[in-house]
């Protein structure tokens, strides 16, 4: 029986994520070293994972409120406030979520109605552009250029716009290239965003991983951005929490509304230890300064400088990460496409990195390597990457 017919031509059209395959390859393959993976090397700090034991052991094993928890929510809002100038209802203009990734998802189907546009800049995170296609939607990429820091940019946004425009997705700190829009450059952005009345989703995850003094700005804290902006974040990234699926979304209220309508009709509610956990993590950090979110960024900043240096030292110049935990170097003087350079790399150097064209065409010339990985692994694996170089 033909079962290929079921599958509805919306999903089927979307081309499985291009990171997974190479994840996949080197975890089959011996001595393999992989800094394909976007996740922090750090387990999750003890006192978080302390606090979902006891969580269970007090016997908080229910369900929560659809929003999620209203004392997570509180800390939440709190943290968004202190951090960012940004200030939320934790009633009614937030709701707690299974990981960014849900977020995402929820905020997609909540807009979307058949044939709106929704601006992606690529290269960008990979679930962006099938998100708004399940949801019915059709992504528009602007690309962003290593010239120009793969920021966002007026001229940019104008010349992707169209009557269809609906919405228009901010990804800063960038994954894959680690880049930052500082408060001037975001500034740039306001007046187009705002006279084409286009909604805002601003994915925030990694705004806690920033290098060299850049603080992260949210594009919400703009008065013009705030009421027509979704602010999605999580623990995964800042907290080292990938495992327990927490993330949350911010935004005005009609917005989130919609968002919790689709949320108690298909996951209910995040899983009540993931929030006793995201409460403490909140709770410790803000009671100590952010000293163990500093740590861990302060590592990622050494081996960030490292990968920076040693990257060029073999020939394969590369942008500047000011975010997140991965760098984007330039490749396309090999004279490999993205993907034949990625492959040959696994199968001659036993390295996995992402080519660039996983996080879209405007990615062709380029590969991802994350360096949340150890800095012995970096090092062998820059020394590899460098003697399949020497060898095209
Ligand atoms: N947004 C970006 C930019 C990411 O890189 C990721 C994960 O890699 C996510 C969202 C998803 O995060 P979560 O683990 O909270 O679902």
């Amino acid at each position: 029986m033909n079962t290929e017919r079921f599958i509805s031509r919306r999903v089927a059209q979307v081309p499985p994520s291009g990171i997974r395959k190479f994840f996949d390859i080197a975890s089959e393959m011996k001595d393999a070293i992989s800094l394909g993976v976007g996740e922090p090397d750090f387990v999750t700090p003890w006192n978080i994972r302390e606090s979902a034991i006891f969580s269970m052991e007090r016997g908080h094993t229910h369900y929560t409120s659809n929003h999620g928890q209203l004392s997570l929510r509180k800390l939440v809002s709190l943290y968004l406030e202190t951090r960012f100038g940004t200030r939320y209802s934790p009633e009614s203009e937030m709701v707690i979520t299974v990981g960014a990734s849900e977020a995402l998802d929820l905020a997609f189907r909540a807009i979307m109605e058949p044939g709106d546009e929704v601006l992606v800049p690529a290269p960008s995170y990979v679930s962006y552009m099938p998100g708004v296609t399940f949801a019915g939607g059709t992504p528009v990429a602007i690309e962003t250029k290593e010239e120009d820091d793969f920021i966002m940019t007026e001229q940019g946004i104008a010349a992707a716009i169209t009557p269809k425009t609906k919405a228009i997705v901010i990804p800063y700190p960038n994954n894959p290239t680690g880049a930052i829009m500082t408060k001037e450059q975001l500034a740039g952005i306001v007046d187009i965003i705002v006279k084409n009345d286009l909604l805002v989703i601003s994915d925030e995850i990694y705004a806690e991983l920033t290098y060299g003094g850049k603080q992260h700005v949210s594009i919400a804290s703009f008065p013009e951005i705030y009421p027509r902006c979704v602010v999605i974040n999580g623990f995964s990234k800042a907290f080292a929490m990938t495992g327990f699926r927490l993330g949350y979304a911010a935004g005005p209220r009609p917005v989130i509304d919609a968002m919790v309508k689709i949320h108690q009709y298909s996951m209910l509610c995040a899983s009540v230890m993931s929030q006793y956990a995201g409460e403490e993590a909140l709770k410790h950090e803000m009671e100590t300064g952010f000293a163990q979110v500093e740590k861990m960024v302060k590592s990622y900043d050494q081996r960030r400088r490292f990968m920076l240096d040693a990257l060029g030292g073999i020939g394969l110049g590369a942008f500047e990460p000011r975010g997140a935990f991965y760098i984007f170097p330039n490749i396309s003087g090999t004279g490999l496409s993205s993907e034949e350079f990625c492959f040959r790399l696994i199968e001659e150097k036993k390295v996995a990195c992402v080519p660039g064209t996983a996080f879209g065409e405007a990615g062709e010339g380029f590969m991802r390597c994350s360096y949340a990985s150890s800095m012995e692994n970096l090092k062998e694996a820059v020394k590899r990457i460098g003697e399949f170089v020497d060898s095209l």
